[in-house]
């Protein structure tokens, strides 16, 4: 939707809410649901978020971040997956059982390819 389209009826997105899915990156979203199928299962209900350790000191939310490898919002998400410490908590407590350690991991992995041409 452009945005002279958004704003009919004197409505309209707040600009920095919108998402242009024309210009986002799929390719890491597509590659972590290669390497994790899990994630698919992610319906974002947030428990990974509340359980989330490095989330209780630091700006940190893995809901957040799954959102962001699904848009495609890669710069955003370059700087978000490096905070979180891998411990694994958050895979106690999801409820779909996506290995959610994993998507982080190669989440990072898959930015490092697409920085290096290799994606
Ligand atoms: S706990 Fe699981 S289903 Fe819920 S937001 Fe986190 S990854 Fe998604
Ligand atoms: S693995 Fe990462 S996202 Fe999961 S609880 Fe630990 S710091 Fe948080």
């Amino acid at each position: 939707m452009s945005v002279k389209q958004a704003n009919r009826f004197g409505f309209g997105i707040n600009q920095s809410r919108l998402i242009n899915y024309d210009t986002s990156d799929r390719k890491v979203r597509e590659y972590v649901t290669l390497m994790e199928p899990s994630f698919r299962l992610c319906f974002a209900c947030g428990g990974c978020t509340a359980a989330c350790i490095a989330g209780q000191h630091i700006s940190f939310n893995l809901r957040r971040m799954n959102t962001l490898i699904r848009r495609g919002e890669i710069d955003l998400l370059r700087d978000e997956v490096t905070r979180c410490m891998l411990c694994g908590k958050c895979l106690l407590v999801c409820p779909r059982g996506v290995n959610t350690r994993n998507v982080v991991a190669v989440t990072a992995e898959a930015i490092r390819k697409l920085d290096n041409n290799e994606l």
